[in-house]
């Protein structure tokens, strides 16, 4: 008998020991028993421990007929939960979904049947034109790529325009040489420098910078192309799923063949289908969210992160890691290019490029001619809004001139709903929520009361519970349906569309809604940072930002740089087309740095202040943090966790920050607390704050509280 090595997806950090008549190889997918039950783990690498009791030792159930985990992919996993401190399982977790294991079967799709014979409805058209593009789509695929509901296909099947046909479950072949486009000098130049990195078959990072519409991803269109040539698999990781129809849509234009799509949207056929496509190498094009670095990757050549700088790459649940920060570890392990692509670089990737630990590729130009908006403030002291108004006569005048002349325009709110605050106008109580340290959110759709972070529900109180006035409570500030009321006042004829993730729900109603932008049926669009990304509108003329001031507040570290981030993404939108675009921010600061930096359109020397604000210090990227959240049910034992951590905090070389009480002291019904380490970037924070951990739990912290540890926080609540 062999003894085998088998790390469970589970909070275990440590492989178990199983015994086995002959071992299989590091990476097979096997069960093994835990306690009563079977469960599924995979063989590792780690030597399996000697000398455990026969009586002890249990027996190897199964090896599981299904693709092993890559070595590459063991050593990430490894990594990762290294790095995060998360037990080894709990990463193993993100790779390994027992619902993928069984091969794929073969689905039920539909190919075209016979020939309309007269006039057909315009729905039912779209589906045969959708058709067209796809490859024996099921019900499902056909009706959201048509944008339509399953009825119409089945309908079309009914009247014999559809006929049945099995799809196999394999993937389409992207062909690098499908449809390439014409690269201008810039974009050639920084093409051949990315398609050299590819074929050089190692480690390397790029940081891809190029304004908004300088034509980025046609530019790192070239490096998969190379990747494709190479026979080996590219990955491209998008911060929001909301962005993919959009990419998958440009990747089949570009490659001939829809890429292979990784998130959380899909169906499990599909995620199966797909998960056997990447392991077996015949996915060569991935498109994914972050969690689609645990794939296990036949042959990858490529990793690309697009808009790289944006905070949704970082998972703030379970296993708190940067994705951004993870496919560099990922591209090193597996020894392929990595490509970080950006319009406004993080200060992290900026600082390692400058330090020569990336290589550096600007666009500064817009492709095709486009010239970059003209961006100015109106500085809200001296052109205030009527009373209960949040518009600017100015921008009110900008917009009635836009519409006029039938430009499109959009206004930009980063609040959803009606009013971020409801208060008593007889005593200013403030309507909270019970959970949570936060404002109740006035929401006229559906029409309650929403707290934004634990999903609390109400309805303003008849009577002030303080001073017992009634009808008292009034909405206090703008949100997103707020301002969509004061433009239907100020333009009743104008054709208006709220882009807001709780108006817009579905990939389908945001595809139509994209669809109705573009096509120049909208006049204006409000919306929050969903309408910030990506989006490319050309008739858009005008962009107004209500409250530019809004992400600056709040002390964290990143709120200068977060803003001109966003700011300069929704300035993006204006004048992608022939016509030139405006900008008009509204600000009670129009001398802030973030102001000047976005009209002056000097990111650059913006991200050159923030670095000399933040190296004195070492605060990231010039040093290390790590943040150690402590939550409990009762407020005294949640102190009492904080106080033993502080008593125990380390001193070498470090600093503790805290114990405070975090931003949302109280969040979902926990009371929560804060610390924060910040080290010098040569020290390694994980070391040291094992040994503060053993520490405290050897001065008494409480079992009832809960630890929580953040590395490279980038949210401070
Ligand atoms: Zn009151
Ligand atoms: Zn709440």
């Amino acid at each position: 008998m062999a003894l085998v090595s088998v790390l469970l997806p589970y909070a275990f950090d440590a492989a178990f020991t199983y015994e086995a008549r002959e071992a299989p190889p590091p990476g097979a997918v096997v069960t093994v028993p835990l306690g009563r039950r079977i469960v599924h783990g995979v063989v590792w690498d780690d030597a399996p421990e000697p000398g455990i009791a026969p009586a002890r030792l249990k027996t190897l159930h199964a090896v599981i007929a299904t693709p092993a985990l890559p070595g590459p992919l063991r050593r990430f996993i490894d990594w990762v939960a290294q790095y995060t401190m998360a037990p080894r399982g709990e990463v193993l977790a993100l790779a390994l979904k027992t619902g993928l294991l069984d091969p794929p079967a073969p689905r039920a799709g539909w190919a075209a049947g016979a020939a309309p014979s007269g006039r057909i409805t315009a729905t039912r058209q779209r589906v045969l034109d959708a058709l067209a593009t796809l490859d024996r789509p099921t019900t499902a695929e056909l009706a959201a790529a048509a944008g339509t509901g399953a009825a119409v296909v089945r309908g079309l099947a009914d009247a014999g325009l559809l006929r049945p046909a099995v799809r196999d479950p394999s993937v389409p072949l992207p062909d690098p040489d499908h449809a390439p486009p014409a690269l201008s000098a810039a974009q050639e130049e920084a093409a051949t420098a990315l398609r050299a990195s590819v074929a050089a078959r190692r480690f390397e990072v790029t940081l891809l910078e190029g304004v908004t519409g300088a034509g980025k991803t046609e530019v790192f269109c070239e490096a998969i192309a190379a990747c494709l040539r190479e026979g080996r698999q590219a990955l491209v990781l998008v911060p929001e799923i909301a962005l993919s129809a959009q990419f998958a849509a440009r990747f089949a234009a570009r490659f001939g063949a829809a890429p292979a799509l990784w998130h959380s949207g899909l169906t499990p056929a599909t995620r199966r289908a797909n998960y056997h496509a990447v392991a077996s190498g015949a996915a060569r094009l991935v498109l994914g969210a972050r969690s689609a670095l645990f794939l296990p990757f036949a042959d990858p050549g490529l990793i690309v992160v697009d808009e790289e700088h944006e905070a949704a790459y970082k998972q703030e649940d379970g296993v708190t890691y940067h994705a951004r920060d993870m496919a560099v570890v990922r591209g090193r392990i597996s020894g392929c290019a990595v490509i970080l692509a950006s319009a406004t670089p993080s200060l992290e990737s900026a600082v390692n490029a400058e330090a020569g630990r990336y290589r550096h590729i600007t666009l500064a130009a817009r492709h095709g001619g486009a010239r970059l908006p003209a961006i100015e403030a109106i500085d809200l002291r001296a052109a205030p809004p009527a009373r209960g108004r949040f518009l600017s006569p100015v921008l009110a005048g900008a917009l009635e001139t836009t519409l006029e002349g039938g430009g499109q325009a959009m206004l930009f709110l980063n609040r959803r709903g009606y009013a971020p605050l409801t208060l008593c106008r007889g005593c200013g109580h403030r309507l909270t929520c019970p959970n949570c340290t936060a404002w109740l959110v006035e929401h006229r759709r559906p029409g309650h009361l929403l707290c934004h972070h634990c999903g609390h529900a109400a309805q303003a109180p008849a009577k002030c519970p303080d001073c017992a006035a009634e009808q008292s409570f009034v909405p206090i500030g703008p949100g997103v349906e707020r301002i969509a009321e004061e433009v239907a006042e100020l333009f009743p004829a104008a054709r208006t569309i709220l882009m807001a993730s709780d108006a817009i729900t579905t990939a389908e109603q945001a595809e139509a809604a994209l669809r109705a932008i573009v096509a120049h049926e909208i006049d204006l669009v409000i919306g929050t940072q969903m309408i910030a990304k990506g989006w490319h509108f050309p008739d858009l003329v005008l962009v107004g930002v209500v409250d530019a001031d809004l992400g600056l507040g709040g002390g964290d570290l990143r709120a200068g740089e977060r803003s001109a981030q966003l700011l300069h993404q929704v300035a993006g939108r204006a004048g992608r087309g022939r016509l030139p675009g405006r900008v008009l921010l509204q600000t009670y600061a129009p001398e802030h740095p973030v102001m000047r930096a976005l009209i002056g359109n000097d990111l650059a020397g913006f991200r050159r202040a923030e670095a000399d604000l933040r190296a004195p210090g070492h605060w990231p990227p010039f040093g290390r943090l790590a943040a150690l959240i402590v939550s409990a049910d009762e407020a005294a034992t949640a102190d009492a966790a904080a106080a033993a951590l502080a008593r125990t905090q380390p001193r070498d070389g470090v600093q503790v920050l805290g114990p405070a009480p975090a931003p949302f002291a109280m969040l979902r019904g926990r009371h929560r607390r804060r610390l924060l380490l910040r080290a010098p970037r040569g020290i390694a924070v994980q070391p040291v704050l094992r040994a503060w951990l053993d520490r405290a739990r050897a001065e008494g912290l409480p079992r009832a509280a809960r630890i929580d540890i953040d590395i490279d926080p980038i949210s401070f609540l």
